[in-house]
């Protein structure tokens, strides 16, 4: 195939150049900002050459053509692959460190290993932090270290084909055996089978059960089991264990997904995670008495979310930008040249919000990462107070994050017009991966219901004069009667947000009563009242993504980076508080009298940001520091010689290595000679 390697010029596209050398700013200044300081970038930049360096070229597309099998094998032998070299490199670099084994297994550069995702995803953010997390100081050292040097590999299975949201539904059954000493863990039935825990199908060869535990036939709430399902050497199913792929999905096709039924399958007692809730050796049992400190684990992952989809859509914002400053389509004024699409200004509508949207959730979660290590140094000392209001900003924003990104990934694919249509684009496949994050760790709609409820007696607090949490300390602006003269200042965003989260909650909050004054029971009223909590939920997230946005930009940190930078940054977050309220106008509308005059000039700031952007977004994008591996996209490599990628990759279709389908001549020529 050389020839179609040198299909490829080894130039920049001439547009994309022009793009960078207009930038009003340091990129590298900006990358290494953006990465947490220097040595955080150049430490990545040594994993990504040490792991991308030998992969095969155009591997990136290769997924797309192989059988489901040789997804999953081909992704597992780069997962065994990259983890030596990690391991190799964590050695070297820093020995004794984690930054980089087992780190960076599961960081941005694992999207350039694993374009159809990662297939020890959930070993590694669920099985080994559960264990950490839930198990006794034996346990941690029995099964958690051989899980995190990869000597066991094991998933979390909770969710079985009946039940999902509502765990207490589940109906796997662990029973404790005196005489021996065991649990005996049992599917009583089709519904109650294990159905998507990631790995399960043919990964791992443990898994964290999560079952309903009785002893001597008494339900004792719902606990966590490792049960070994997979024998040590032979990989083959253990007696008892009916274990199997659940087939394919929309995107994640290296991640196994997998089917469990247990049948009589019996553990040692010491196997169920005993750091709260215990079984002793006579059959007693001692409830959790912390079971706030199971919000930790939750917050953690949910951080870990935000991360997630923040990057994958700034992965695809940056495909989408450089493809806008690349293609060109469609004078402006009818006797000139084709412009970038990306002078058209209804495109730049589309590109720069996202960026701006993706810089939002990235830099909140960093400021929940700073919360948390805070939190668990609380907890460490027997302080809790902070714990339920971090679960519910936490919540928040994997639910506003995960929406976003998912739509703004969407819009991002749309953006591209028809190339981005290509799986070699990329995009669809990284909304595949997106996507599947708005569903698990808690359905986005239940946690917004979560949310609301919390919102809701948070308001009855506070209007009984009772003390509320600061993150709810805006509800004081209910006691303005009006809102306060509009001035245009990004405050005064934030309080318009505020007092319409407030305001919603005020009316979830009435709904509610007058409905279970009319008789409803509370389950029922809250039911009904669902709308307005997932509404005012929304609204609380949202005042505060964009309060932490103010803070990031224009707070103590700014001291640390340039005039130009902060310029910059500045004027994203400026689009960003613009597009957030023309976007929840109709339920701001409702509490604030904005004037025709102000909404003009709202729409007029909106069109002066994407302007301003206009000449750093390539940039920007640049800044992200995206290895080529990693966008995975004809569309969006460094280079931009997208019409030159778009070919190769056309012509390594499987299909173009023959001339003619076998089709042919089996129905295609009986077709056309037939003369019916
Ligand atoms: C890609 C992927 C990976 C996964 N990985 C794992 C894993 O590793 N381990 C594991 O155990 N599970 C895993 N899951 C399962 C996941 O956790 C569940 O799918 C998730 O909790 C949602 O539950 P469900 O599928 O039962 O949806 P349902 O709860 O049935 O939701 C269906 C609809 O009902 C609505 N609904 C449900 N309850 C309520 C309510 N109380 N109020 C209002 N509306 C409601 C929802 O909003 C939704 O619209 C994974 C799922 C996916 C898609």
């Amino acid at each position: 195939m050389s020839h179609i390697k040198n299909l490829i010029p080894k130039t920049i596209n001439p547009d994309l150049q022009k793009e960078r050398n207009a930038a009003e700013f340091s990129v590298q200044e900006f990358a290494a900002w953006w990465q947490g300081g220097q040595e955080k970038l150049d430490t990545k930049r040594t994993v990504e050459n040490a792991i991308f360096s030998d992969l095969e070229d155009g591997y990136g597309l290769n997924h797309e053509y192989m059988s489901h099998e040789d997804v999953y094998n081909s992704a597992v032998k780069k997962a065994a692959e990259a983890a030596l070299k990690l391991k190799a490199l964590q050695k070297k670099l820093n020995p004794g460190g984690n930054n980089i084994w087992p780190q960076s297994l599961f960081n941005v550069h694992s999207h350039g290993l694993f374009p159809a995702n990662h297939p020890l995803a959930t070993h590694i953010t669920m099985f080994v932090d559960v264990i950490k997390g839930q198990g006794t100081a034996e346990q941690v050292e029995k099964w958690g270290k051989a899980a995190e040097n990869c000597n066991i590999i094991g998933t979390y299975a909770q969710t079985e084909l009946a039940h999902g949201t509502n765990v207490r539904g589940i109906q796997t059954r662990a029973d404790f055996d005196p005489q021996t000493d065991e649990f005996v863990l049992n599917t009583p039935n089709l519904e109650a089978y294990k159905w998507w825990p990631g790995g399960l199908g043919h990964t791992a060869n443990h898994a964290m059960v999560v079952a309903q535990l009785y002893i001597d036939d008494v339900h004792r709430g719902i606990q966590m089991f490792i049960v070994p399902v997979r024998h040590a050497d032979t990989h083959l199913p253990l007696p008892g264990v009916d274990i199997g792929e659940i087939g394919k999905k929309l995107g994640m096709a290296a991640v196994n997904q997998g089917f469990l039924g247990l049948n009589n399958v019996r553990i040692p007692r010491t196997n169920m995670l005993m750091k709260y809730a215990k079984v002793e050796r006579d059959g007693s049992f001692k409830a959790s008495p912390a079971s706030r400190v199971n919000y930790l684990t939750m917050v953690y992952t949910r951080c870990l979310i935000v991360n997630l989809n923040s990057t994958l859509l700034l992965e695809a914002a940056t495909i989408a930008t450089r493809y806008s400053a690349v293609r060109r389509q469609s004078p402006i004024e009818a006797d000139q040249p084709e412009p970038q699409i990306i002078d058209h200004v209804t495109q730049r509508l589309k590109l720069f919000p996202e960026i701006a949207t993706g810089m939002a959730y990235h830099l909140a979660a960093e400021y929940m990462w700073e919360l948390y290590d805070q939190t668990v140094l609380d907890a460490n000392n027997g302080k809790f107070d902070r714990l339920p209001d971090m679960h519910i900003l936490s919540c928040a924003l994997k639910v506003l994050c995960t929406t976003d990104s998912c739509a703004g990934i969407e819009r991002l694919r749309l953006s591209t017009g028809g190339h981005g249509y290509l799986t070699a684009a990329n995009l669809s496949n990284i909304y595949g991966n997106a996507v599947a994050a708005y569903t698990y760790e808690g359905e986005n709609t239940v946690l917004l219901l979560q949310i609301g409820r919390a919102l809701v007696k948070a308001w009855s607090n506070f209007i009984a004069d009772k003390p509320v949490s600061s993150s709810y300390a805006y509800f004081e602006s209910s006691k303005q009667k009006k809102f306060p003269k509009w001035d245009n200042s990004w405050e005064t965003i934030i309080k318009a947000l505020q007092f319409t989260a407030t305001h919603k909650t005020r009316i979830a909050f009435e709904n509610l009563a007058e409905r279970i004054a009319s008789g409803q029971s509370q389950a029922v009223a809250a039911n009904n009242t669902g709308i307005e909590f997932t509404r005012a939920a929304d609204l609380h997230g949202r005042q505060f993504v964009c309060q932490i946005f103010v803070e990031q930009i224009t707070g103590p940190k700014a001291q640390k980076r340039s005039a130009s930078l902060n310029k910059v940054l500045e004027n994203i977050l400026e689009l960003f508080l613009v597009q957030t309220v023309l976007n929840n106008l109709s339920d701001i509308l409702r509490f604030i009298n904005l004037t025709d005059a102000d909404l003009r000039s709202l729409q007029k700031r909106l069109e002066l940001s994407l302007e301003k952007l206009r000449p750093n977004a390539v940039a920007i994008c640049d800044g992200f520091d995206f290895h080529d591996r990693v966008l995975n996209s004809v569309l969006g490599s460094y280079d931009g010689n997208v019409y030159a990628r778009l070919f190769d990759s056309a012509k390594r279709s499987t299909m173009n290595q023959k001339p003619v389908q076998k089709s042919f001549e089996s129905y295609l020529k009986p077709l056309m000679k037939a003369n019916l």
